[in-house]
């Protein structure tokens, strides 16, 4: 894409109603734009990285077995009160419609998710199952402060299982340990990102957060690194710790953002709907259920939070929304045609290339709107790389750049995006 066509700009000055680091760095970059309070829009650059990490979140449910569906956002008042959540959930918003009905926005969909299974679930044949979706959800969050990590309609992947016994729940809900570990780990966050024991409500022992170390974020947990497992303040008791084989003075204080968790429902919601089946002897059981969550704009925030530098974004490869930011520098004719052909060759190979294209921006500015928008490889065509015999290449980490052929910068950005 050639930025000049892009009808986004970027932005010097910090948002001035923004405290958070993503806000600032995805609005000054054109990622985002804030609406109100909690609630933001995506834009191309946006989009491209939100979609990046919808795909990377939705091939590993696929793995997994789960099936995709999309439930509506508006929903019955009756299934919010057979749960008893349409008074006791205090973030559900409600609208009214002109007759007087009253809906409530989806906050979550196990009110209905399991009306839905119950047509088709009876035996224990229909069993086991797994559904999912990656939607729209609405939360009455008081005062988001936060950018796109505490949104007030935010995008989330929300997976319900459907199991005949705590045996066959239990391997579903190991199994989705790991695929959440791969999607961290795909997106670039592996290495920040902590399984960490929270405490589980009232209807089981545990839940599991996933937890990327922040220095900003809301959460504090306790780290073991000897095991790579970590606590939520919230559940530190003496107890927690025996429970775990964890000491109490090994573990280290940290900050951090929950970008998923995943739950054990038991039949929490299956009871209020009757959804059971019959085993092989005909008795009848209700369906045991576990939930499994991940916030797709809590976890692009985080990778923001996480990452970035003074100067701004540094996207992981795999969900950055190009391989490479391909600038011409200088108003030589012959630079601006030598760039063109760079940019033809490099999409004929298939790369995503942004291409700073701009007639009369300085190369400072450019060098500048490159370092926010955090695009993995800076690829300068100058004056000087071409006297030096081809492109200036830079990744976003490193300070120091060097020249190499059209060939081989195919070669570096071909390899990038096959990791
Ligand atoms: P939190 O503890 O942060 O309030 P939660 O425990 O209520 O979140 P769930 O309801 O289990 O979260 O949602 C699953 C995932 O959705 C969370 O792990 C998080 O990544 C994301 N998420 C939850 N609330 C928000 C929000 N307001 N804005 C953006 N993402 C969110
Ligand atoms: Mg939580």
């Amino acid at each position: 894409m050639k930025q000049s066509h892009l009808f986004t700009k970027t932005k010097k000055e910090a948002p001035t109603d923004e405290v958070s680091k993503n806000a600032e760095f995805l609005v000054r970059g054109g990622y985002i734009h804030k609406e109100m309070a909690g609630v933001y829009s995506y834009l191309p650059l946006g989009l491209r990285v939100l979609k990046k990490i919808e795909n990377i979140i939705r091939e590993e449910m696929n793995q997994v077995g789960g099936q995709e569906i999309f439930m509506s956002t508006l929903q019955p008042k009756e299934n919010w009160e057979k749960t008893g959540r349409w008074n006791d959930l205090d973030v559900l918003y409600k609208v009214t419609d002109a007759s007087g009905r009253e809906s409530a926005l989806g906050p979550t969909h196990e009110e209905i998710v399991v009306p839905i299974l119950k047509n088709y679930i009876s035996s224990y044949k229909d069993l086991p199952a797994a559904v999912y979706q990656i939607q729209n959800k609405f939360r009455m969050e008081l005062r988001p402060r936060s950018g796109i990590l505490r949104g007030r309609e935010f995008m989330m992947k929300d997976m319900y299982s459907f199991h005949t016994s705590e045996d066959d729940f239990e391997k579903f809900y190991e199994k989705m340990k790991d695929v959440y570990k791969t999607i961290f780990t795909r997106t670039g966050i592996g290495h920040i990102t902590y399984l960490t024991f929270a405490s589980g409500g009232t209807f089981s022992k545990y839940s599991h957060e996933f937890q990327t170390l922040a220095p900003t974020g809301e959460d504090t947990i306790y780290v073991d690194e000897a095991s790579n497992v970590a606590l939520n303040k919230e559940v530190l008791t003496d107890e927690v710790l025996a429970q775990l084989h964890l000491k109490k003075e090994k573990l280290v204080e940290k900050r951090a953002i929950e970008v998923g968790n995943i739950f054990d429902l038991k039949t929490k919601y299956s009871k209020p709907f009757d959804l059971s089946f019959t085993d092989q002897k005909g008795a009848k059981h209700v369906v045991l259920m576990g939930c499994y969550g991940i916030g797709l704009g809590r976890l692009m925030g985080a990778v923001v939070e996480a990452l970035a530098d003074e100067k701004g974004i540094i996207w992981p490869d795999s969900i950055a929304p190009f391989a490479v930011h391909l600038l011409a520098l200088g108003e030589e004719a012959e630079i601006a045609k030598e760039a063109d052909k760079i940019y033809e060759t490099l999409i004929k190979h298939g790369i995503e290339v942004l291409f700073d294209d701009r007639a009369e921006v300085s190369a400072g500015e450019k060098f500048a709107d490159s370092d926010l928008l955090g695009i993995p490889q800076r690829a300068v065509v100058s004056s000087r790389s071409l006297k030096e015999g081809g492109i200036e290449i830079k990744k976003r980490t490193e300070e120091k750049g060097k020249i190499i052929t059209l060939e081989e910068l195919i070669k570096t950005c071909l390899k990038d995006s096959t990791n």
